[in-house]
This record gives C-alpha cells, sequence and structure tokens, in this order.
C-alpha cells in the first residue's frame, strides 16, 4: 500500500508551522488533497509513495495567498496607468466593467489565474464585479482556490457615481440578492476551494442599510466580507457625509467583525487601527498597488503600526489594472522595503514578516487558516516548489534563505504549483490552463473592449509606435 500519491524529497521545506521549522533536506507526502506528512527526507525515505520528485536545491513552501485580486480586471491591463484614483475608479474601470460579459469574465480569470499559478499564489482574495457567474466558472475548471463576492453599492452621490449603464447600479434589495445568487451557486464549492465572499465596493456608495444587511447575511451565510477601504481620496466622501472615518462609522453602526476583510486601509489613523484590532477585522495591503495608484499606504497609512497591534494583515496584487503585475514574490519585497524606507527604520518588516504575510496570515484574514498557509499534516496541500539553482539565489546560507526569497526570488523561480493536492504547473508548464488560447483571447477581448471605451483618445501612446 502507498503511504503517499507524490512524495516531493530532498528539498529545503519552509514549513510556515507554529514553530516556523526550516527542514533542510526535507520531505513532504501528499496523499489526496492533504499534507500527510513534513519532515527529514531520511525519516520518509522508506514510505512508499506513488510517486516521487527529487526537489534537491529547491524550496517547498506554502502555496501564496493573495489577500487583494479582482479576477474581472485581468483585461484591463494599462487601462488605469498614471491616474488619480477618482480618475482610475469612475473613469476608467466602471466603464470597462461595463463592457463585460459572463464570458469575457471566464477568459479573464483564467489569464489571472495563468499569472497566479506560474508565480506561486495559490489562493486568492477577489472583491469581485457583476459578471461573477463566469469568475465562479473559470476557478471551477482551473483549479485556482479562492473566495469572490458580489461588489455591493446601493448610492451614488455626485461626483462619485459610476455611469447610468453600470451593471453594479442596483438597490438595496437587489445587491443583496445578486450577492445571496452567488453564494448559493458556488460558495463552497469545488471540494471547498472555492467560496463566496459578500461585498462592498467603495467607501462613497454604501449605504447604511446595505452595511447591515450585508452584515446580516455574511453571519447568516458563516462567509467573508470584502470591502474597499480607507483610499486616500474617496475616504473624504465619507467624512464629508458623516464626520467620521470610515472605520469609526462602521463601528458606530456595529457591523464590523473578525470575518470583515479591509483591503487597503491606506489612510488609516491611529484611532482606526484600535477599532480595526479589537473588533479583530482584517486588513488587505497590496503595497504595488498603493504605490502604482497613489492611494498613500506607504506614505500615510499605518502598516507598520497595525502589525505591532496584533492586526492580521494579509498581503494582496490587487489587478493588473492597478498594480499591474500579480507576483507576490515582487509584493514580499514591497511590503519588506517600502515601509523601512518611509520610516528610516531598517528592520522594520522583516522578511519572515513579508514572507507571513503571503502566507499563513494571509489564509487567517480569509479565514482559511485551519486549512492552508501552511505545511503542516492534515492541511490541504497547497504548495509551491521554487528553483534556488538561478543566479540570483546563490549564495545561500541558513541565516539567509527566508531573505533570498524576499529581496532576490521573483515569480519565475516558481517551477511548480499544487493546489487541494493537484498539480497546476510543473516545469513551469500550466496544466489546467491552455495558455496559449487564453493569451489570444485576452486580447482580441481586450482590443474589442477598447474600441467601445468613451476614453480611447486618452490611451494613445507616448512614443511613437510603428
Ligand atoms: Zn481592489
Amino acid at each position: 500500500m502507498t503511504a503517499f500519491d507524490l512524495k516531493i524529497e530532498h528539498a529545503t521545506v519552509i514549513t510556515v508551522d507554529r514553530e516556523r521549522r526550516i527542514i533542510k533536506d526535507g520531505a513532504v507526502g501528499i496523499k489526496g488533497d492533504r499534507i500527510a506528512a513534513v519532515d527529514q527526507a531520511a525519516a520518509l525515505a522508506a514510505a512508499p509513495a506513488a510517486r516521487t520528485i527529487d526537489a534537491a536545491g529547491r524550496l517547498v513552501l506554502p502555496g501564496l495567498v493573495s489577500a487583494h485580486c479582482h479576477n474581472v480586471q485581468a483585461l484591463a491591463r494599462g487601462l488605469g496607468d498614471d491616474v488619480p484614483v477618482e480618475l482610475w475608479t469612475y473613469g476608467r474601470i466602471y466603464p470597462y466593467e461595463s463592457l463585460l460579459t459572463e464570458e469575457d469574465a471566464y477568459w479573464s480569470t483564467l489569464l489571472n489565474c495563468a499569472e497566479m499559478i506560474r508565480t506561486g499564489t495559490t489562493c486568492h482574495a477577489d472583491p469581485g464585479g457583476y459578471v461573477m457567474d463566469g469568475v465562479g466558472r473559470a476557478l471551477t475548471e482551473c483549479g485556482m482556490r479562492g473566495t469572490f463576492a458580489w461588489a455591493g453599492m446601493d448610492e451614488f452621490p455626485k461626483g462619485y457615481a459610476p455611469p447610468a449603464d453600470f451593471p453594479g447600479r442596483k438597490t438595496t434589495e437587489e445587491t443583496l440578492a445578486a450577492n445571496e445568487h452567488l453564494v448559493k451557486r458556488w460558495h463552497k464549492t469545488a471540494n471547498d476551494r472555492v467560496r463566496v465572499s459578500y461585498g462592498l465596493r467603495l467607501e462613497p456608495n454604501v449605504s447604511d442599510e446595505l452595511f447591515q444587511g450585508v452584515k446580516a447575511c455574511a453571519e447568516r451565510d458563516h462567509t467573508l466580507v470584502q470591502f474597499h477601504c480607507l483610499l486616500a481620496g474617496l475616504s473624504d466622501a465619507v467624512k464629508e457625509k458623516t464626520g467620521m472615518s470610515t472605520v469609526q462609522w462602521m463601528a458606530g453602526l456595529g457591523v464590523l467583525g473578525p470575518n470583515w476583510l479591509l483591503a487597503h486601509m491606506a489612510d488609516a489613523s491611529d484611532s482606526d487601527v484600535v477599532i480595526v484590532r479589537a473588533h479583530d477585522a482584517k486588513v488587505a495591503h497590496s503595497p504595488g498597488a498603493s504605490m502604482h495608484s497613489t492611494y498613500g499606504a506607504a506614505s500615510r497609512g499605518k502598516v507598520p503600526e497595525m502589525i505591532e497591534r496584533g492586526v492580521t494583515v494579509g498581503l494582496g496584487c490587487d489587478s493588473t489594472a492597478a498594480n499591474n503585475s500579480l507576483d507576490m514574490f515582487r509584493a514580499m519585497h514591497q511590503v519588506a522595503t517600502v515601509h523601512k524606507e518611509v520610516r528610516l527604520v531598517p528592520d522594520l518588516i522583516r522578511p519572515e514578516k513579508a514572507l507571513e504575510m503571503a502566507t499563513i496570515d494571509g489564509a487567517r484574514a480569509l479565514g482559511w487558516d485551519a486549512e492552508i498557509g501552511s505545511l503542516e499534516v492534515g492541511k490541504r496541500a497547497d504548495l509551491i516548489v521554487v528553483d534556488t539553482r538561478r543566479p540570483n539565489w546563490v549564495p545561500m546560507h541558513d541565516f539567509s534563505i527566508v531573505a533570498n526569497l524576499v529581496y532576490a526570488g521573483e515569480g519565475a523561480d516558481v517551477e511548480m504549483t499544487m493546489v487541494d493536492g493537484r498539480v497546476l504547473m510543473e516545469s513551469r508548464r500550466l496544466t489546467t490552463i491552455d495558455v496559449d488560447r487564453v493569451l489570444a483571447e485576452g486580447q482580441r477581448i481586450a482590443e474589442r473592449i477598447v474600441k467601445s471605451l468613451p476614453y480611447q483618445e486618452s490611451l494613445s501612446p507616448r512614443w511613437p509606435v510603428r
């Protein structure tokens, strides 16, 4: 009888378990969708396996968790560069999303997932859109783990209103019903690999009633709530309306709780951090998006203070229209470097913390840490194999394994990606996604959409293209 379906041996195993063990010449045994053993290779040498991979010269680590990533925006790469966040949102991305069909969302999601799988991301939180059945279908097919939402909105004040034909423009009741439809159809499907969250889009567009409706539905259905919160430029609208910060306002409504995942929190104050901690709400920090799109998370935000005070902060890449890369290795490098530069504190967020944010902390932020986020017996087999036999990894000492990963590693170093015990990439070849087809469809759909955008004249090349 075989002990394991697959044994990966002779690798350096970064477990991110409670003791944060790093096992040199280690091995991981996988049975079905679970991790069945994590130990020294010698200790598992006699254990029979249907298949054994010699991973000498590689790292094995938990699959990376992107705590914030928009599947439907994958075809908007390049549409939102170098503009203020209000224009990015209401002038650039909402018109793009108005043109998306369910079929477009399907291909957009496959493109998004191809990039994530290739660079070692195995789970993500998608704050959603309005063609989410296409997203659910693509996630089911391609093997990626994730949770997605209807991006709810029900208030449209002057200056913060999407176009009249915007598919997210609905009443409170319609918004809740649309999200409930997704929960009924997709939540905890595909062996609990695909989940649904409740979602709220942006702070100027959410009424008290929608906040309270989403809280009640999420508690009833045991789901996460995803909400973009405290973005410089957008949080002012809430201050004008309520005289409070968005976080104070939510606390006053009694809606905040441990199942709330607040994306960005870029414009947070010390009192916002205290409130978030008191309610055990979680935060998704996307440093690349903040730097690309000037949200203020590094220059004004409180990410180091949140971590210091025990707030769970996951790491995200946000969307290819806002970052524009989904490589979590870049995100780890960014979070470990940008805050220390701004504060001039060289050990402010160490590489080990950056890796925790990309794995176990991200899993906790999504309410998924009992199942994923570390390599431990009984957890789901979500892992990646990273090749260190490359110039950017040498030399590597025992004291610099994690530093090399965060400061010198890149997504292209990932050679194998596994989710739920299923290999989604091996020898850098994707097994569940026809990449050539996805690239062709993605380019074709994006060109069709660009032809219909009302701001085409803003997209002309700055340098002559012949
Ligand atoms: Zn977002």
